[in-house]
């Protein structure tokens, strides 16, 4: 039994208060897991706990777009290749728990935007405004600091889309949240949620809810991924890696993975575990918040 959570890649701030928060929600899943529970419901738990902590961008206190609004990117995914997944969704608190409905009761993978959030209706999620004060101050600054001449990094072209000329490195911010888990039964899952890079444009999606990209999970292992969305769309990251558990261990995948991601500049982190119940984990980026039970033994950054 195993569970693993990451909480975003990258330059990470309050880092002992994210601490305690992936701890917590590493914890819920593990006790999920302890009681006999399945993997889904470890990574839900965990997950959920994750998109309430306004600490993550994932849920409440998810990055904003451009426009001010929180577009969610969600996806859980088990060893069977059964998956499911909301892109762009607005207005729920929990967008894995969707998800995990587009995955049990509808014969597709991904449902997006504004029919995503009336699916969620259907099934009872009630309309919530996951928008904190905190991302808003954020947005405004980076907003005054894009007219001034300052974008993103991994955004050089957002200026198109805003009265700027010059191109300045300032900030990036980070903080998606995963989860991976395998039950007492070795089935093995993987979910991740996030409200995307901040500052994109209105209906980006990014790598978390494609399956293969940010989520994968298969009868090698299970895989979520954080960092540059566009880049580890691209890379297909988190299938090469359960790919490579076919053969490797999670921590060789995961360190094969990132080779392959640095090579290609793609600023990124990894939780895996694979079929025998071995955890792997890395990033190319300053940090990544992680933490891991096994065996009732908890490990953490
Ligand atoms: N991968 C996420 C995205 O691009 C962002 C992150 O992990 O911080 O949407």
């Amino acid at each position: 039994m195993l569970i693993i959570v990451h909480g975003g890649a990258g330059e990470i701030k309050r880092v002992s208060k994210r601490r305690e928060g992936l701890i917590k929600a590493c914890q819920l899943g593990y006790l999920v897991l302890k009681n006999g529970g399945s993997a889904i419901d470890a990574v839900e738990h965990a997950v959920i706990e994750l998109e309430d902590n306004p600490l993550f961008n994932a849920g409440t206190g998810a990055t904003l777009s451009i426009n001010g609004e929180a577009e969610l990117d969600a996806a859980i995914m088990l060893d069977d290749l059964k998956c499911g997944s909301v892109a762009c969704i607005k207005g729920v608190k929990n967008p894995v728990s969707v998800a995990r409905k587009v995955l049990e009761e509808t014969d597709h993978i991904i449902l997006a935007g504004k029919e995503a959030t009336k699916f969620a209706r259907k099934f009872g999620f009630k309309p919530y405004n996951p928008i904190t004060r905190k991302r808003k101050i954020a947005l405004e600054r980076g907003i005054k600091e894009l007219k001034m001449g300052k974008a993103p990094k991994y955004l050089p072209k957002l200026k198109r889309f805003i009265d700027s000329s010059r191109t300045v490195s300032v900030r990036d911010e980070y903080g998606t949240v995963g989860a991976c888990a395998i039950d007492n039964h070795k089935r093995l899952v993987s979910g991740t949620s996030t409200g995307g890079m901040f500052m994109h444009l209105p209906g980006r999606v990014g790598d978390t809810p494609i399956p293969g990209a940010g989520t994968y999970a298969s009868k090698s292992g299970a895989v979520s991924c954080t960092g540059h969305g566009e880049c580890i769309i691209k890379l297909c990251l988190a299938k090469i890696t359960c790919d490579a558990m076919e053969k490797l261990s999670a921590q060789e995948a995961v360190n094969r993975s990132l080779k392959i991601a640095t090579k290609y500049k793609c600023r990124c982190g990894l939780i895996a575990i694979d079929k025998s119940g071995n955890v792997g984990l890395g990033f190319n980026t300053p940090q990544m918040l992680w933490a891991y039970i096994k065996d009732d033994k908890l490990n953490h950054f």
